[in-house]
């Protein structure tokens, strides 16, 4: 690990008109979370330096790859930069640094499938649709599989909403507000992200993929012992009262807990900031054995009960929204008291639902209510 130093900066700072990025020959916006040397340069010119990791490229391999130094500069340049950071003096360049720009779908042409609205069967995944990151590419890739193969075995659609995984939220993000630089998925863009954790992910997904074909019935068999086992620990914790006594007040004091003068449910104590499954257990343990998954997932639900209960009922709220279906061929046209952009917005992205209509940018309640209003007369008159 080494760092770079002011000689280095003031190098690039006379040689920003010849890196690719800010020289003008490149114009799209750069991904924001990998920013090239150049960026930091000018996005912080008050830090005296940065950091530079060097890392073997493989067990066999010579080349190393300097993490930090990221930078799209001609190479005479690139040579004086890396040996400008202490310790690179003698360094060779195997292969230069780059930039690279390209080309993105605006995924607001797409269908929740990630289908494109244009051409019928035809399904685009990864930084295509103007995503960043292997993660996103990974999940889209699996997405549009899944829903591509769905399709020719003629199977419903697969699409999770945005409060059954991460992924829902990745595809209607890009899907309903489309995205003006490469989007990278954060925990801080899923509103739902209480109970989108990632040591409950498949005790909220096994069922779905097993469904899909793509978890097999050992899996989902286990899975489905491990919710029963929760299940079955929660509810015993939860009947189980705790009596005062000396020996409970001294294991509590032990703890640095208030003490109890009336009898008390053991979930109201693991509620306690101080205690944990384990502390508690030792007060009433299950006659069972309880296996650490358990334990944990036992000591998670109960601790942040309250919040997690708020949470699963503003999903139910949601999903009534996601509920009302908005009809295909509902002419926003004709809808009366929309917005020109609104009508525009609306017809270009054609949302699935109403909850998915309420997500488009500038969308307000009181054209929510226009909207679903016009829904429903679109269903009396294709009824009637
Ligand atoms: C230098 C660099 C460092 C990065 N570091 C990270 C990182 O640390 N973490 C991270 O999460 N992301 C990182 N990324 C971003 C990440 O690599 C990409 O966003 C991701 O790999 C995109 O995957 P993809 O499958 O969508 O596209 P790609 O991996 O680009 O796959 C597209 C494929 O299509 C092929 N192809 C193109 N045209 C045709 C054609 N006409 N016919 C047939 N095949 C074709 C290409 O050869 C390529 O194999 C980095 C990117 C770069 C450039």
């Amino acid at each position: 690990m080494g760092r770079t130093n002011q000689q280095t900066h003031d190098l690039i700072r006379k040689n920003l008109k010849h890196s690719a990025l800010y020289g003008g020959h490149i114009k799209g916006r750069s991904a924001r979370y990998c920013p090239s040397f150049e960026d930091k340069i000018v996005k912080f010119p008050e830090r005296e330096s940065h950091r530079v990791i060097l890392q073997y490229e493989g067990l066999d391999s010579k080349e190393i790859y300097a993490s930090g130094l990221g930078n799209s500069l001609p190479i005479e340049i690139q040579i004086e930069f890396v040996r400008s950071v202490k310790g690179l003096e003698q360094a060779e360049i195997m292969r230069p640094g780059y930039a690279i720009e390209y080309d993105y779908i605006n995924p607001q042409e797409l269908l929740l499938t990630l289908e494109t609205k244009r051409i019928k069967g035809l399904f685009l995944a990864g930084q295509v649709n103007g995503t960043s990151g292997y993660e996103e590419a990974a999940a889209q890739g699996l997405w549009a599989g899944i829903n591509a193969a769905s399709k020719v075995q003629k199977r419903p659609p697969f699409i999770l909403d945005r409060s059954q995984g991460y992924m829902g939220v990745m595809i209607d993000d890009l899907v309903t507000k489309g995205t003006s630089e490469p989007y990278r998925m954060f925990t801080s863009r899923a509103e739902y992200r209480l109970i989108l954790r990632e040591d409950n992910a498949d005790l909220r997904l096994a069922a779905i993929g097993h469904e899909l074909g793509l978890v097999n019935n050992n899996t989902l068999k286990s899975v489905q012992e491990l919710k029963n086992n929760i299940d079955t620990e929660i509810s015993r914790i939860k009947k189980a009262v705790i009596k005062p006594s000396k020996a409970v007040n001294n294991y509590l004091e032990s703890k640095d807990t208030s003490l109890i003068t009336t009898g008390m449910h053991l979930d109201h104590l693991l509620k306690r900031f101080e205690m944990s499954y384990s502390a508690v257990e030792k007060l009433n343990p299950s006659n069972e054995s309880v296996s650490p998954r358990v334990k944990k997932q036992v000591e998670i639900e109960i601790k942040y009960e309250g919040y997690i209960a708020r949470q699963i009922n503003e999903i139910k709220k949601y999903k009534d929204m996601e509920k009302i279906k908005i009809p295909e061929t509902l002419d926003y046209l004709a809808v009366p008291g929309l917005s020109n952009e609104l009508v525009e917005k609306l017809g270009s992205i054609r949302p699935a639902s109403l909850a998915q209509a309420s997500r488009i940018d500038g969308m307000t309640p009181a054209a929510i209510s226009v909207v679903m209003i016009a829904i429903s007369a679109h269903k009396r008159k294709g009824s009637s």
